[in-house]
């Protein structure tokens, strides 16, 4: 039995694809943009995170510790050795106000299903479905196209939030079983998407001019982090309204403006590079969703009032 690993399931979403939706976060990604903001979903595996704001410094994690994996400093925050540490979760079940936790379980395509089973009949009074997202949803291919393959036996909606980074064979085989694809498009330039990214963008503009030819251009909206100077210069954004002319299709665009997420990366014991901390302002947001729309897109902004 294929088995996945998820970090959460979150239920009554309004934004990932039509109706209410249930969106399922599938753990593991090959990028590693500056700004990503679910880092929780970068690994692959289980991970042990510690919200220092909620410890009221019991102590009561070193003590359960089998391994002897948790120290506090001197300033009593937490020092976790995560080279010995085998998530076993004796801290989190001692931890009294929930500052610990484990990010990621395994869960079985059957298991999956059930679980969105339960949300059917608010998909079908809103016409919703279920929306996978990450992390890279395509990281655990096998996976994704198992759960999707059931997903439309049961007549549910599918759709997948992805960075496109994968190979053309895996995207060609699930796309049988994707209604809707969120496919974000970052960075034209290769070389500064190599930079921000960790990788090069290739594999993903050639991904999207193949999916273009596949699909209905209805079925692909493409999502784009808003991440100051970085993502929303003006030369990138050019290029990207340029990119989607070009593949004329392409109806709709999301705005997805940066959000600082320091204390995410932190919980995790993950570092955190970027330097800029606010959001773009909002006269930046409204002159790059004018220029999609002075071309015809349909243009949503995600997360702003
Ligand atoms: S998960 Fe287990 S091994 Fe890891 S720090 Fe907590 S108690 Fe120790
Ligand atoms: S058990 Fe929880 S509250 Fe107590 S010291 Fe550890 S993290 Fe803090």
């Amino acid at each position: 039995m294929i088995k996945g690993i998820i970090f959460n399931i979150q239920k009554f979403a309004i934004y990932d694809g039509p109706g209410i939706r249930t969106i399922i976060f599938m753990k593991g990604c090959p990028l590693r943009c500056i700004w990503c903001q679910n880092p929780e979903g970068l690994m692959p595996h289980p991970q042990l995170c510690c919200y220092e704001r909620l410890c009221i410094h019991c102590h009561a994690c070193i003590q359960a510790c089998p391994k002897n994996a948790i120290i506090h400093n001197v300033e009593d925050t937490h020092i976790i050795n995560r080279e010995i540490c085998d998530m076993c979760g004796e801290c989190v079940e001692e931890c009294p106000t929930g500052a610990l936790g484990i990010i990621g379980k395994e869960i079985t395509v059957k298991d999956l299903i059930e679980e969105i089973q339960r949300d059917i009949k608010y998909f079908d009074s809103s016409e919703g479905g279920v929306t996978f997202s990450g992390g890279e949803p395509l990281f655990q291919a096998e996976f994704l196209y198992e759960t999707l393959k059931e997903c439309r036996e049961l007549g549910i909606h599918t759709a997948i939030e992805t960075s496109g980074y994968s190979s053309q064979e895996v995207i060609q085989k699930i796309s049988k079983y994707v209604n809707l694809f969120l496919y974000d498009i970052k960075i034209v330039d290769e070389e500064t998407h190599r930079k921000y990214t960790g990788v090069s963008n290739r594999l993903i503009l050639n991904n999207l001019r193949s999916l273009v030819l596949n699909v209905r251009g209805k079925d692909i909206i493409i999502r784009i982090p808003l991440v100051p100077t970085i993502t929303d210069s003006n030369q990138n954004i050019n290029n990207i309204v340029g990119l989607l002319v070009s593949l004329k299709d392409i109806e709709e665009v999301h705005l997805l403006p940066f959000h600082d997420v320091y204390e995410k990366y932190k919980s995790l014991g993950m570092p955190y590079t970027m330097t800029i901390h606010e959001p773009p302002n909002d006269d930046r947001i409204r002159y790059i969703k004018d220029k999609f729309v002075e071309q015809g897109f349909t243009v949503s902004l995600w997360g702003v009032k």
